[in-house]
């Protein structure tokens, strides 16, 4: 090549390489997107493109063959540094040039590549299309996104394919016309898009879930409307057929008869029952129930309840106990539906316990403003529940044991419906339980605050309490209540414990209360008889035979409380010392056929100092006045030969032999007839039991003195 070929092949290569960057900054801001794809602004890239690739066609003969050495330097510069995939294909598809986007996009090095039809790239199943579609964009060579509408494919040399997304851009010049593809790997947004697609998907089917679901709650509700409905009806005919068994049954009826009616309401009842339970748990779960809202104690609902299955814990020997916390206020709320609970659980604890316990307790749980919840708990000493029976204890229909179930009754409905019941009153239910050794059901419910309990006077402030009973939980329950009326308690488990309670009592005022179920577990038994001998207004005795039953009602102990200790205020305090007094001196007699109260009269007066001699009936007493006794004490009913008979006798003989020895009637007669009674048969004098030490000393100055005075 000559110099002056060279020097003007400079100047067309510096013009060429401005071209080439206006060209260069054109095309990418198209292909970025940075330009509009409009008419004009293609015309001008096209433009642009034309004039540089004339140039280069002047420029080199070489350039002409698109797949030369050279003119893949040139063209490279154009596409190299995108950020696309680009790969320049000639009209029979061959590739004439790639940049590194495309090697890695691929996995095919360049040398790979050029002059390889573009269909290495293309998936198998396109490739039979694909010259098609190429003669088809030659023939109008506009830029535009290949495969419109259609995903498009690349295959990579591992043959593993990426969605991808294609423009393609005619380059026509006088070696031919080309095409310029940018390609960009779509993975990513496709992903996103089947994201989005899957989302669409989730949505569409939660809401047909939630259409669902609403169709099943309203033929749920159907469901329960229809069993409530059904409940009802039935209820007319079981009260007829009740009613009906009833009246038979009051019937002369033969043993067969009978037996048959006694069946018929057995069954009617334990349907009746069914009936109920089902007419409940219907209307819970239709959402039917209203809360009542009245002001209420919570101690008669809780004790109330309690009552109710007190004759059926009796039967079966189990104690039952019941404690409502004396700081619970009056509140407002449901009385009904907590006494429902209530009895649901006791029910099932009596049921389930034999023998043994069951307490039932209330006490205050949180509080805050003017609301509290309350925490009632059930315990029992009955089979308890096995554990993996416990998460479905309070589904529906959920017994531990059907047949054992049968035996007792039930309908498995109990639980299900106290747990409404107590999410209703706006709290929880839940139970803890040893198989073997008992279970405990609790539940809290929420109430407003009717009225606090205010610090009122009870009228027994530091009166004593002296708690006799071998039941720790009866013990405490009674301590907890004597104690909220500000009294002083102690506890007694055997008789020396109450010698020591009632030698420390100091005040005036004292009451002991007897737990009747438990005497007998020491020397106790003796020491209440004595109690109740000497002191019977003071002793308030609990248990079946006693005056009070349990489960003990807070009121009616502070009731027969408050009655003794106002009955026995009156009397003075209980001598401490008795000083056996000089002049009393002489022979006593006690005739008593109650040994227990022989053994406290003999206490008594030697506490006098004036030692006694003991006989148990009239006979002996008869016998035992011969003997010359300056005073005696004489029972009236007794076996064998009573007071009045031997008093009697004794003046009889005294009409012969002389003298006259005073005798003292002792009575739990304490009417006046009865004293007139005594005077008649010859008595001198008269005490009413339970005859006191200061009675005791009474009269023995009274008639040892006038003894003395006349001897
Ligand atoms: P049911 O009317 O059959 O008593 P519930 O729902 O009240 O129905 O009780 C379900 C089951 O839970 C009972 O059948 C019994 O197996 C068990 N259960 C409930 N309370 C007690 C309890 N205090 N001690 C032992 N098992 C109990």
């Amino acid at each position: 090549m000559v110099a002056r070929e060279w020097s003007s092949m400079d100047t067309a290569l510096h013009d060429l390489r401005n071209d080439l960057a206006v060209a260069i900054a054109s095309l990418e801001a198209f292909i970025d997107g940075k330009l509009e794809p409009s008419a004009p602004n293609c015309q001008r890239v096209l433009d642009s493109l034309y004039e540089v690739s004339a140039k280069v066609s002047s420029l080199a003969p070489g350039l002409r063959a698109p797949a030369s050495a050279g003119n893949e330097a040139l063209l490279g510069a154009i596409v190299e540094g995108s950020p696309y995939a680009k790969i320049l294909v000639d009209a029979q598809g061959r590739i004439a040039l790639i940049n590194a986007q495309t090697e890695k996009l691929f996995g095919y090095s360049r040398a790979e590549l050029l002059g390889q039809t573009i269909d290495v790239l293309v998936p198998e199943r396109f490739r039979r299309g694909h010259p098609a579609l190429r003669d088809s964009f030659n023939e109008s060579p506009i830029a535009r996104p290949m495969g419109a509408g259609r995903d498009l494919y690349g295959r990579r040399k591992d043959g593993s394919e990426v969605p991808i997304e294609i423009g393609l851009n005619p380059i026509a010049s006088e070696t031919g016309s080309f095409t310029l593809a940018a390609i960009s790997d779509i993975t990513e947004r496709k992903r996103a898009e089947e994201l989005r697609l899957i989302h669409a998907g989730v949505q569409q089917h939660a809401t047909a879930l939630e259409e669902l679901n609403r169709e099943l709650a309203s033929a749920s509700r159907f469901k329960t409307q229809f069993v409530a409905t059904m409940s009802h009806e039935l209820r007319t005919p079981l009260t007829a057929i009740i009613g009906a068994a009833e009246l038979l049954s009051t019937a002369k009826l033969g043993e067969r008869e009978r037996i048959s009616v006694e069946t018929i309401s057995e069954a009617a009842e334990a349907l009746f029952a069914l009936i109920r339970s089902n007419l409940d748990f219907s209307k819970i779960e239709a959402g039917k129930v209203d809360l009542e809202k009245r002001i209420f104690e919570v101690q008669t609902v809780v004790e109330g309840a309690a009552e109710v299955v007190a004759q059926m814990a009796r039967e079966k020997g189990t104690t039952l106990h019941a404690f409502v916390d004396p700081l619970i206020p009056r509140v407002e709320g449901d009385a009904d539906r907590l006494k429902q609970i209530l009895l649901n659980l006791l029910a099932n604890a009596v049921k389930f316990t034999e023998g043994g316990r069951v307490v039932v307790r209330a006490s205050p749980f949180r509080q805050s403003g003017s609301d509290i919840v309350l925490r009632f708990e059930v315990e029992d000493t009955g089979i308890g529940i096995p554990a993996e029976m416990l998460p479905q204890l309070f589904e529906p229909f959920s017994q531990v044991d059907r047949m054992a179930a049968r035996n007792v009754g039930g309908t498995g409905l109990g639980l299900s419906i106290s747990k409404s019941l107590a999410e209703l009153l706006g709290g929880e239910i839940g139970v803890t339980s040893t198989p073997g050794a008992g279970s405990l059901f609790w539940f809290t419910a929420a109430f407003a605050i009717a009225e606090e309990r205010a610090r009122s006077d009870s009228g027994l402030e530091g009166a004593g309490g002296l708690i006799i009973s071998g039941d720790d939980t009866f013990a405490q329950i009674v301590e907890r209540y004597l104690t909220s009326w500000a009294m002083k308690t102690r506890r007694a488990v055997s008789g020396s414990d109450v010698a020591d309670g009632l030698q420390t009592n100091d005040g005036p005022a004292w009451v002991a209360i007897v737990d009747l179920d438990d005497i007998g577990i020491s020397d106790i038994g003796v020491t209440v008889d004595i109690l109740r001998a000497l002191h019977p207004s003071r002793v308030i005795t609990i248990g079946t035979d006693g005056a009070l039953r349990k489960p003990l009602r807070q009121s009616n102990l502070f009731d027969a409380v408050s009655r003794a200790i106002s009955a026995e205020t009156a009397v003075p305090a209980r001598p401490t010392a008795v000083e056996p007094r000089a002049g009393v001196v002489g022979r006593v007699l006690v005739v008593e056929d109650n040994e227990r109260l022989q053994q406290l009269l003999r206490l008594q007066f030697n506490d006098v100092g004036v030692p006694a001699t003991f006989v148990s009936d009239g006979l002996q007493a008869v016998e035992a006045a011969e003997d010359g006794y300056d005073l005696i004490f004489m029972d009236c009913l007794m076996p064998n030969m009573d007071g009045l008979a031997a008093t009697k006798a004794i003046r009889e003989r005294e009409r012969h032999t002389g003298g006259h020895v005073p005798i003292v009637a002792m009575t739990a007669n304490a009417f006046a007839e009865d004293r007139d009674a005594c005077m008649a048969a010859g008595m001198d004098d008269y005490l009413a039991k339970p005859v006191r030490l200061a009675d005791i000393r009474r009269m023995t100055e009274r008639w040892l003195h006038a003894a003395a005075s006349q001897g």
